[in-house]
């Protein structure tokens, strides 16, 4: 059985014609799908008995399944969703005065191998698929209480979202189709560890907010905490980021996770300062939560201060992300995996 949250509005179009109806069914479908929430092709009402019938020989809709949700004093709800294959991923659901922003894993694992992040140092088995992206937003709505709706959606759980670009893409289309999920392009951020040749594709195609997990200021640090430096280093990234498409008022999100010792000095600050110079950009400071088994540590609240300080002296919008839900392992880096959310 096919799943019809694996398809976008396009794919379906194809899909009709192949059965022989008009085109406009897959419009109908889509918005069932993925506007109107249906859970089964019976639910779609305004289409004919014999067609749905038809659908359901080939067709289904299918969902995630949540394994655990696990709720954090301040309001974070992390849950674990088991794939078909019995691959497990982790999606986040934050709140933070009014927004709330569901998280969201691209992968089950990640191949990038970053030194702080517990997806890293798990290893990679695959990309999600369309389902299983659109997934996690289905599963984040059934965990919304009373009059919550969901504000704002980060690729920042699991995985590294550019290596699986196309279905990343298709996931963007949906999460933004006014036959979709119906969120603003302004609601919507993806954050890469730095894959340049994607960058520069996802700066013509992507039309939803970047943001880079930065974390060092010289190619030696870089390399030894995020292997991808030694494929595409500091200088090759920074370009990319200078001569990324921005609309006017836009500008790229800098995610720099300060670990104790590593890259937390001030000359690691002067330094990012000089680095982000002519980058239209706001700076995240993410003080490294330590997971059991990391090397690194978190670095003391004077040290953030004082980097905090630094940068934002040298002219910069820059502010310092608090953890949400460090008891439930669902703040940065803590994911069984997880990107800077
Ligand atoms: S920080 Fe992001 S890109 Fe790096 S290993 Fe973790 S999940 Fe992958």
């Amino acid at each position: 059985m096919k799943n019809l949250r694996d398809f976008t509005h396009e794919e379906l179009l194809a899909v009709i014609a192949g059965l022989g109806e008009r085109p406009y069914r897959a419009e109908q479908i889509f918005k069932w799908v993925f506007f109107r929430r249906a859970a089964s092709i019976d639910q779609m009402t305004d289409i004919s008995k014999a067609f749905r019938e038809r659908l359901k020989e080939e067709y289904e809709i299918g969902a995630n399944k949540v394994l655990e949700v696990k709720r954090s004093v301040d309001g974070t709800r992390k849950f674990l969703s088991e794939l078909e294959d019995s691959s497990r991923i982790e999606s986040v659901l934050i709140a933070e005065g009014d927004r709330l922003t569901l998280c969201v894993s691209s992968q089950a694992g990640c191949a990038m191998g970053c030194k702080f992040c517990m997806t890293g140092v798990t290893g990679f088995t695959r990309n999600l698929t369309l389902s299983e992206l659109t997934g996690q937003v289905f599963s984040a709505f059934e965990l919304l209480e009373g009059e919550e709706r969901i504000t704002n959606i980060v690729l920042m759980g699991m995985g590294e979202p550019l290596a699986n670009y196309d279905n990343v893409l298709k996931f963007i289309g949906v999460l933004t189709s006014n036959m979709g999920f119906n969120f603003s392009h302004n609601k919507v951020t993806l954050s890469t560890a730095g894959l340049v040749p994607a960058i520069k594709r996802f700066g013509l195609e992507g039309n939803v907010n970047l943001a880079v997990s930065l974390n060092a200021t010289t190619d030696e640090v870089r390399d030894k905490l995020m292997p991808i430096n030694r494929k595409y280093p500091l200088d090759e990234l920074m370009a990319a980021l200078r001569r990324y498409p921005l609309k006017s008022r836009k500008y790229i999100t800098i995610e720099y996770v300060l670990i104790s010792g590593v890259n937390d000095t001030d000359d690691d600050a002067r330094r990012l300062a000089s680095l982000l110079r002519s980058v239209p950009c706001k700076v995240n400071l993410i003080p490294f939560n330590a997971f059991p088994g990391s090397a690194f540590k978190s670095p003391a609240p004077e040290r953030v201060e004082r980097f905090h300080y630094i940068i934002k002296q040298s002219g910069y919008t820059v502010i310092v992300r608090l953890s949400k839900g460090a008891e439930i392992q669902a703040a940065c880096g803590q994911l069984r995996g997880a990107c800077e959310a």
